[in-house]
């Protein structure tokens, strides 16, 4: 198999979405819904906590943004959980 650069978008202007995390490097991009700002602890603007649909948590600042997904494969847990909520 050829490897696949992943590519991420730039940081993110959106409150929900399918989004990629700085850190980890690697891994997947995941639906991840922003829950509340709270001072960063550099003191450098804000920090964004968000949550996954499949239950991971990430913190975004200004120096470690959120980032549009790009070509990252999507998490297959949070593909479900979206699926689950259109047909209900
Ligand atoms: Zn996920």
């Amino acid at each position: 198999m050829s490897k696949v650069a992943m590519i991420g978008g730039p940081p993110t202007q959106s409150s929900e979405g399918w989004l990629k995390p700085m850190f980890p490097i690697t891994g997947r991009a995941h639906y991840f819904e922003k829950e509340f700002e709270l001072p960063a602890l550099d003191g450098q603007g804000v920090a964004v906590s968000w949550h996954s649909l499949c239950g991971i948590d990430a913190i975004s600042t200004g120096k470690m943004p959120m980032f549009d997904a790009g070509n990252w494969v999507r998490c297959k847990r949070c593909e479900q959980q979206i699926e689950g909520r259109s047909a209900a």
